[in-house]
């Protein structure tokens, strides 16, 4: 099958000079270093975005700084709520061109672009829309004594933190951008985004929109660049929060130098080695598709997909025999080939982590299936299924992010939870079985911050999301977000 025909819109875009994005203009320095952004699949540059400089980011949160102080506190939650949805119908009118960039950008498969990267977008702003107008305090009776026939009554109120610095990995650079945009905007706040170096070109045609769309100048400013330039936002004085996504390694960075510059609060959504359990009734040919579906699309980068899978002893030979199979018989290809279920992965230090691992496979393991890169030019691997037998074995220890799965044998449910919590993450998990009862009795024993049942990965706007242990600090989404991106301030009156 061919790859879908590039609309001239992406063209025009990519041929542009591209960088950070400030007060509601490009924001382009002649002085400023470059980098290439490289297409995963061939290699080949297909566009070039300006770092930015410190004087830019210090710009940017001028701005963001300005709008919260003046054009976006003075829009009401109403019209908050409205500007939101106008972003969302733009998301959707340029739809084909934002999933076009993805796959070109980040190898996502086009339908994945298309169907998950920018249909939820689309979803998620719409559910941070419909909270502006919702986000109220609570009336207090206070039971202080009365001396003199006075009375006291107290409320509070939900105020905007401020400027918010969001920090944005590569492998859901408009998604997760979203999640965070959506989060300021709705609660007050003003935000100055960071993407990855590796895949920041949907994110900068968004914020286009957000201008088109008659979001004030200021709102959202994006600043482009490696991890100095998050480093800048992090530890700016007028940076009231950080929403950072992205590795543990970093996200302790980041924690840690946010407290010092000034207490700054912090939102961590970090990584994990999220497992699933099937237990011993499960049908093994319903459970194989939501399998593959949850741990292999785009290439198992992402941060919720299961890396480990926990067996019934009973049903281990036929899982992997299916899964195995399933996983063979994947097209593995250009992301913007439509019959493509498998791209590429995102970036050249990715592609030589996993080949990495790779090279590390086979000794503790057996290798059911893939363990190779896949051709010459781009960032192809083949997906991957272990065997362990042991639970101390790496590839059930280590996050790969990538697409290696690794299976081990459980014989008892005691044993089952001990390998479950047998981590220091806490992201996800999932149990699959027909047994609910078991299952409600086992979820309060699991220590994560989302199990699901009979799936793994989804995620809904209403559903709280984040990391217990080491796999964060805060939680997205649900009415969870506004306690992170909003103050309590308390009001006592005497009359
Ligand atoms: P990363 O930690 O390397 O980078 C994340 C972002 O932080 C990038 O924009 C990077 O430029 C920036 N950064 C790097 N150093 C910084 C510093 N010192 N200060 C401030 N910013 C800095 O992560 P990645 O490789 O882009 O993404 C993969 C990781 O993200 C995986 O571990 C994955 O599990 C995790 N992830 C978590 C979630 C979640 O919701 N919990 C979602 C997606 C990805």
């Amino acid at each position: 099958m061919s790859e879908v025909a590039l609309l001239d819109s992406v063209i025009t875009f990519l041929a542009k000079p591209l960088g950070s994005f400030i007060d509601g203009r490009p924001a382009l320095d002649e002085q400023a270093g470059v980098s290439e952004i490289i297409n995963p699949a061939n290699e080949q540059v297909i566009a070039r975005v300006q770092d930015a400089t410190a004087v830019q980011v210090d710009a940017a949160v001028a701005a963001a700084s300005r709008a919260f102080k003046g054009s976006w506190a003075q829009t009401s939650p109403y019209l908050r709520g409205v500007l939101l949805n106008k972003l969302a119908d733009a998301i959707e009118q340029h739809g084909e061109e934002l999933a076009q960039l993805e796959a070109l950008n980040s190898g996502k498969a086009i339908n994945v672009a298309r169907g998950l990267e920018v249909a939820q977008s689309v979803v998620f702003l719409r559910y941070f829309a419909g909270w502006t107008t919702k986000i109220n305090g609570e009336s207090i009776t206070p039971s202080l004594p009365s001396m003199a026939g006075e009375q006291y009554t107290a409320f509070t109120r939900r105020e905007p933190v401020g400027v918010v610095a969001g920090i944005v990995p590569w492998n859901f650079p408009l998604l997760i951008a979203v999640w965070k945009l959506g989060s300021a905007l709705a609660t007050g706040c003003t935000i100055v985004l960071k993407p990855s170096e590796f895949s920041p070109l949907s994110l900068l045609r968004l914020v286009e929109l957000a201008t088109e769309v008659g979001i004030p100048d200021g709102a959202i400013n994006v600043v482009t660049g490696a991890g100095k330039v998050g480093q800048w936002l992090t530890e700016h004085g007028e940076v009231r929060k950080v929403s950072f996504t992205g590795s543990v390694p970093t996200g302790i960075a980041v924690g840690a130098a946010a407290m010092k510059s000034k207490l700054t609060r912090v939102t961590l959504e970090l990584g994990g080695k999220n497992p699933a359990a099937l237990l011993a009734d499960v049908n093994i040919d319903d459970v194989v598709p939501g399998l593959v579906m949850t741990a292999f699309t785009h290439q198992g980068q992402i941060c919720a997909s299961p890396e480990r899978i926990y067996v019934h002893r009973s049903r281990i030979d036929e899982l992997e025999q299916k899964l195995g199979a399933a996983l063979a018989g994947l097209k593995i290809g250009s992301p913007l080939d439509e019959s493509v279920q498998f791209g590429p992965l995102a970036n050249k230090a990715h592609y030589q982590k996993i080949a990495n691992y790779f090279e590390r496979m086979g000794d503790g393991q057996v290798v059911v299936t893939g363990g190779r890169t896949v051709g010459d030019k781009g960032y192809f691997v083949e997906p991957t299924l272990l065997r362990a037998s042991s639970p101390d074995d790496l590839f059930l220890t280590e996050e790969t992010f990538g697409p290696i799965v690794c299976l081990l044998a459980f014989d008892s449910d005691e044993e089952l939870i001990e390998l479950l919590n047998d981590t220091p993450y806490g992201l996800g998990a999932s149990l699959w079985t027909n047994d609910l009862s078991k299952a409600l009795r086992m979820i309060p024993r699991i220590e994560s911050g989302t199990v699901w049942v009979n799936m793994h990965t989804f995620l809904d706007p209403a559903v709280p999301f984040g990391g217990s242990k080491s796999s964060g600090i805060g939680r997205e989404f649900g009415s969870a977000f506004i306690e992170a991106f909003t103050e309590l301030k308390s009001v006592m009156i005497r009359y």
